[in-house]
């Protein structure tokens, strides 16, 4: 018999740890997506998600909704943010201090990202600006560094992201699992990936992660498959080819209503191989939308304890304050 591969001496046993549970959002561009986001965020919530990821414009073309964004969730939700920052064309000064904000605002969880190129990228870099999603992760160590007697109760969990297919710019494969690597000696504590199409992409990922000395969780990334415009533009803007089969399955679909069918069982199934071979998670990208997540959800049946209900920190803060008000006035 061989000797178990690393991800079979991982598999889970009595005392290893539930399945991670996240999902991605996006800052609303308008007042009526965020009337749209905010339904789906109360849904979401109440499926006691261990965090939800926001994501973060390249060049920060979005900080302030972003921030808005995360700042809400913390102050008006039960739900423990992740917040996705990119690097690309910031210099380190003004990535400092959007870090500093965020930790300011009681953000714990940041995805380090390098963020995609322009599409004009200038001939000279700016000065000072930060190349890679490495740098960035450590620049935040840095700034927790300097922080630290602001962070006793908790440092900061910086994320990454991971690529089950070569990445487009990448040479190789290998190139791949070297930066990520990196990226963990960097101090980088878990990697997401991106969405990927056949089940065998995650495993084979994780297996060459963990034979170059990469030991962190690899969450794997998971999308709701139920659009054929949306998995073709998926494919596009990602470079990750979609599965033929899948999208001939979607291009017959005669209704939204199979289309979805088909999709939700596609990435069910892409979900479960992951969770086989070992996932210490799965994070759900929503599109800001909560039905195919919660039906996918719903058909995988996550081993997830019962939590107790933490009432949203505002209501938990107002609560407070009566208590307070009625000791003054019993007193
Ligand atoms: P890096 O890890 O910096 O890699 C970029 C390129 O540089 C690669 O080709 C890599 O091989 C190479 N490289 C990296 N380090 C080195 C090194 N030390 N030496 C030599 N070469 C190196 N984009 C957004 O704009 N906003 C988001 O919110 C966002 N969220 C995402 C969430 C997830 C889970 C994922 C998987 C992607 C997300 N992206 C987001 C997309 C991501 O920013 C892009 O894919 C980006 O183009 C690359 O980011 P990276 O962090 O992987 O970059």
């Amino acid at each position: 018999m061989s000797p178990p591969s690393l991800i079979q001496a991982s598999a889970p046993s009595s005392h290893s740890a539930p399945i991670a549970l996240s999902y991605e959002l996006f800052p609303p561009r308008n007042e009526a997506a965020s009337l749209s986001l905010w339904d789906t965020i109360g849904k979401l919530e109440s499926t006691n998600p261990d965090y939800v990821s926001v994501t973060y414009g390249a060049n920060g073309s979005n900080r302030d909704t972003a921030v808005d964004l995360l700042n809400r969730l913390l102050t008006e939700t039960s739900l423990l943010p992740l917040a996705h920052l990119t690097c690309v064309g910031n210099t380190g000064d003004e990535l400092a201090d959007i870090i500093s904000e965020l930790l300011d605002h009681g953000v714990r969880g940041i995805l380090a990202l390098r963020g995609d190129l322009p599409s004009d990228v200038p001939e000279q870099p700016r000065a000072g600006a930060l190349t890679y999603a490495q740098d960035l992760i450590e620049l935040i160590r840095r700034v927790e560094q300097r922080r630290s007697a602001l962070l006793c109760a908790g440092k900061v969990a910086i994320g990454v992201a991971a690529y089950p297919a070569r990445y487009p710019e990448s040479p190789s494969i290998e190139h791949d699992i070297e930066v990520l690597l990196a990226k963990q000696r960097s101090g980088a504590d878990f990697a997401i990936t991106q969405v990927f199409f056949h089940a065998d992409q995650y495993k084979d990922l994780v297996n060459r992660a963990r034979r170059a000395g990469v030991s962190i969780p690899i969450i794997p990334g998971v999308m709701p498959l139920t659009s054929l415009r949306r998995v073709q533009r998926l494919g596009d803007l990602t470079g990750v080819e979609p599965s033929a089969k899948l999208l001939d399955a979607l291009g017959r679909a005669e209704n939204a209503a199979e289309s979805r069918r088909i999709g939700v069982q596609e990435t069910v199934g892409l979900a479960r191989a992951a969770l086989d071979a070992g996932a210490p998670g799965i994070h759900l990208y929503t599109f800001n939308e909560h039905a195919a997540a919660l039906e996918v959800l719903d058909k995988l049946q996550l081993l997830r304890p019962g939590r107790p209900q933490i009432p949203a920190r505002a209501a938990r803060a107002s609560q407070s304050a009566r208590v307070a008000t009625d000791r003054l006035v019993t007193a």
